[in-house]
C-alpha cells in the first residue's frame, strides 16, 4: 500500500468511526424517546402521552358526571316545582268542567318553560284516567297506556310514596327519564289529588348538555359511551363528534368486562384494550350516580392510534431533525477527517518525494498539532541527511580529485623511475661493449676504468632501488602516531650525524624548548636526518657554515625549520626539488629521492613542507609543519 493509500484509509476509518458513533447516539436517543429509560419513571413518550390522555379523561369524565348529576337533580326540582304548584293543585281540586283544558294549558306552559321535559301527564289517582297531558302523551287515556301497570299505579297512590324515578324505554323506543309524583291537596290533609308523570327524552336532553362540555373539556377526538340498565338490559348512548345517539345494542353484544359494564358495576379506572366494537381504545370509565337509586355508566374513550398521533407526529419531526443532524454531523465529520488527514497527507507527500531522491523536499510546518511537531522533527532530520549527502558528495569529489592527482603522480613516478633506472643500465651496457673491445685489443688499462664505471653504475642503481623501496613503504609502515619530544629527537639525529658534522667542521644550533609533536618517531627522525644532511651537503664553500634547527609560530601554527647559509636555491626550483630523482646538480652525490621522501612523510602526517631561499648563494630554509600533541 502506498503512503497516500494509507492516508486515505486513515480518513475512511475516521469517517466510519464517527458515522457509527452518530448512528449509535441517534439509535439510543430514539429508543429512549420511545421506550423510556429502564428502571426509572421515564417510560417513553408513548406511555407519557397515554397517561396524560387517561388523566385528562379522568378529569373530563368527573366533570361530565357532575353535570349529568346536576341535570338529573334540576329535572327533579322542575317536576317538584310543578307538583307543588298551588295553582295547578287548585285547578285539580276545583273539578270544574273546564278544568281539563286549564290543566292542559298549565302543563303546556310548564313544558314551554322547561325544554328538557318532553312530556307531562296528570292521572286521576283512583281511576288511573288521564286528567290532562301535554307533550308526548297526547293519545294516552289511562296509566296503562304509558306502560304503568295497575299494581304499580296502586303503589304510587299509597301515602308517603311521594316520588318515584325510573328510566324506561318509551313509546318512541328511546330511553326516557320518568318522574312519577303524587300531587297533594292544598289543605293540610295530605290527600292525593293526582299522580303526575313527567318524562325527559334522554337522547334529546343529553345532546346539548354534552355539547356544552365537549368544546371545553372533551377533546374532539374522543368518543364515549353512556350506559344505563333498564329492566336488566343495558341501554347505551354513544357520544361522538356528531353528538349523542342512542344505540339499541343487544345486551349479548356488550362484553361482560367492557368498560361500560365495569362502570355500571360501580368501579372506575383506566382501560387499555378493545372496546365492545373490537377497536383498540384508551378509555376511562366511571359510574355516575343519581338520586333514587339510578346510576349511569360513563366511558370516555379514544382510538389508541389517534391518541398516539401527536407522539408519532412529534417523533416523525424529531426523526427528520435527527436525520438532518446526522447529515450535518456526517458533513462535519468528513470535513474534520479531511482537516485531520491533511497534514498527514502533506507529510507523506514529502516522505514520498524524499524517498524518490528529492532531499530538498520539506513537509509544511504550519500545523500546530503533534503532526506539525513531527513535520518539524522530520524536516530537521531531512536537513541533516541533506548536509550529510552534500558532505559525502564533496568528500567523494575531493577523493576523486586526490585519486586523479595520485594517478598522475604515479604516472610521472613510473616514467621518472624507468627513465632514471635506464641510465645506469645504458651506462653498464655501453661499458660492457667497450670492455669486449678492450678485451679483444688487450687494452687492460682501459678495461679497469670501464669496469669501475660499470661497478659505479650498478651501485647507483642499487642506491636508486633502495631509496625507491624506502619511498614506496612510507605510506604503509607509518606507525600509530605518538607524542615525540622534538628536543630529544633532534639530539638523537644529530648524534648520528656527528661524523659528517665533524668531518666538515660544522655545528648545528638547536633552539631550546621545542614542543612535543604527534608523529611516527622513526619517520620524523628520517625527515630531520635528510634535511640536516642536505644542509651539510649543500653548504658549498661557505667560510662560516651555520646550520640552525628551530621553530617559529605563524598564525597560530608551529613551523619547524632547518636553516643553512649554504648554496641556496633559485626560486624557480623551490617546488621541483621535492620531486622524485630531482637534483639541481646532476654531478652531486645523492639520488634526488631525499626531499621526495621528506615531503611524503610530512604529508602522511598531515603537514606541509616547503623551502624558503632568496636565491643561489643566499642559503636555504626548509620548513615543515607537523601535528602537535593534542592538549
Ligand atoms: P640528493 O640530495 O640526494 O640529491 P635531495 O632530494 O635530498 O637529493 O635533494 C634534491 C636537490 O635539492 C639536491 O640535489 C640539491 O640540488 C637541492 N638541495 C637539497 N638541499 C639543499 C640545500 N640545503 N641547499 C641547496 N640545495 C639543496
Amino acid at each position: 500500500m502506498t503512503l497516500n493509500g494509507i492516508t486515505d484509509s486513515f480518513r475512511k476509518r475516521i469517517i466510519l468511526g464517527f458515522t457509527l458513533l452518530i448512528i449509535l447516539f441517534l439509535g439510543v436517543m430514539i429508543t429512549v424517546e420511545i421506550t423510556g429509560i429502564p428502571f426509572t419513571d421515564n417510560k417513553g413518550t408513548f406511555a407519557a402521552q397515554r397517561s396524560k390522555t387517561l388523566s385528562d379523561m379522568e378529569l373530563a369524565s368527573g366533570i361530565l358526571g357532575e353535570r349529568l348529576s346536576s341535570w338529573f337533580t334540576e329535572r327533579r326540582v322542575d317536576v317538584d316545582g310543578l307538583s307543588t304548584s298551588p295553582l295547578l293543585r287548585k285547578s285539580i281540586e276545583s273539578r270544574s268542567a273546564g278544568s281539563g283544558k286549564e290543566l292542559a294549558d298549565e302543563l303546556a306552559s310548564f313544558l314551554a318553560s322547561h325544554p328538557d321535559v318532553a312530556a307531562v301527564v296528570l292521572f286521576d289517582p283512583f281511576t288511573t284516567a288521564v286528567r290532562a297531558s301535554s307533550g308526548g302523551f297526547g293519545d294516552a287515556r289511562s296509566a296503562a297506556d304509558i306502560g304503568i301497570a295497575p299494581d304499580k299505579f296502586a303503589r304510587l297512590t299509597l301515602p308517603g310514596y311521594l316520588e318515584t324515578v325510573e328510566i324506561v324505554i318509551a313509546a318512541d323506543k328511546k330511553p326516557h327519564l320518568r318522574i312519577l309524583r303524587q300531587l297533594l291537596a292544598t289543605d293540610a290533609s295530605n290527600r292525593i289529588i293526582a299522580i303526575l308523570v313527567a318524562e325527559c327524552n334522554l337522547e334529546e336532553s343529553l345532546r346539548p348538555l354534552i355539547w356544552s362540555v365537549r368544546s371545553n373539556i372533551i377533546s374532539h377526538e374522543w368518543g364515549g359511551d353512556l350506559g344505563v340498565t333498564i329492566g336488566g338490559e343495558v341501554a347505551q348512548f354513544h357520544l361522538d363528534a356528531r353528538g349523542v345517539t342512542f344505540t339499541n345494542t343487544p345486551v349479548s353484544a356488550v362484553n361482560k368486562f367492557s368498560p361500560i359494564r365495569l362502570a355500571l358495576s360501580g368501579i372506575e379506572g383506566p382501560y387499555y384494550g378493545l372496546d365492545h366494537l373490537g377497536q383498540p381504545v384508551l378509555a376511562f370509565y366511571r359510574q355516575v350516580k343519581f338520586d333514587r337509586g339510578i346510576s349511569l355508566g360513563l366511558v370516555l374513550k379514544v382510538d389508541q392510534h389517534i391518541a398516539a398521533k401527536p407522539v408519532r407526529d412529534d417523533l416523525r419531526l424529531q426523526l427528520a431533525l435527527w436525520c438532518a443532524m446526522f447529515i450535518v454531523g456526517l458533513a462535519l465529520c468528513i470535513l474534520m477527517a479531511k482537516q485531520l488527514s491533511r497534514p498527514i497527507r502533506e507529510l507523506t507527500g514529502a516522505v514520498e518525494r524524499i524517498a524518490s531522491g528529492d532531499l530538498a523536499a520539506r513537509a509544511p510546518e504550519t500545523d500546530r498539532t503533534e503532526i506539525g511537531q513531527l513535520a518539524l522533527v522530520f524536516n530537521g532530520m531531512v536537513a541533516q541527511l541533506q548536509t550529510w549527502q552534500q558532505d559525502l558528495e564533496q568528500q567523494v569529489s575531493e577523493r576523486t580529485k586526490e585519486l586523479q592527482q595520485k594517478n598522475a603522480e604515479l604516472e610521472r613516478f613510473t616514467y621518472t623511475v624507468s627513465h632514471d633506472l635506464k641510465s645506469p643500465i645504458i651506462t653498464i651496457k655501453g661499458f660492457t661493449g667497450s670492455l669486449e673491445k678492450d678485451l679483444a685489443k688487450g687494452n687492460y688499462e682501459r678495461m679497469a676504468g670501464d669496469l669501475k664505471r660499470v661497478s659505479d653504475a650498478a651501485d647507483k642503481m642499487n642506491d636508486l632501488l633502495r631509496d625507491l623501496l624506502e619511498l614506496s613503504t612510507i605510506g604503509r609502515i607509518v606507525k600509530t602516531p605518538e607524542a615525540v619530544d622534538m628536543n630529544l629527537l633532534v639530539a638523537d639525529v644529530l648524534s648520528q650525524l656527528a661524523g659528517p658534522l665533524k668531518n666538515s667542521n660544522m655545528a648545528v644550533d638547536v633552539q631550546s624548548g621545542l614542543p612535543e609533536v604527534f608523529c611516527d618517531r622513526r619517520r620524523m627522525a628520517e625527515v630531520l636526518q635528510n634535511l640536516l644532511e642536505n644542509a651539510i651537503k649543500y653548504m658549498g664553500d661557505q667560510a662560516d657554515p651555520q646550520i640552525q634547527f628551530g621553530m617559529r609560530e605563524e598564525a597560530g601554527e608551529h613551523i619547524f625549520f632547518v636553516q643553512d647559509n649554504g648554496i641556496g636555491i633559485d626560486e624557480k626550483y623551490h617546488k621541483i626539488i621535492f620531486g622524485l630523482f630531482n637534483k639541481l646538480d646532476a654531478a652531486s652525490e645523492g639520488t634526488g629521492v631525499g626531499l621526495a621522501l621528506v615531503k611524503r612523510i610530512v604529508e602522511v602526517h598531515g603537514g606541509r613542507v616547503w623551502v624558503e631561499s632568496e636565491g643561489e648563494g643566499m642559503g636555504s630554509c626548509f620548513c615543515f609543519t607537523i601535528k602537535e600533541v593534542p592538549q
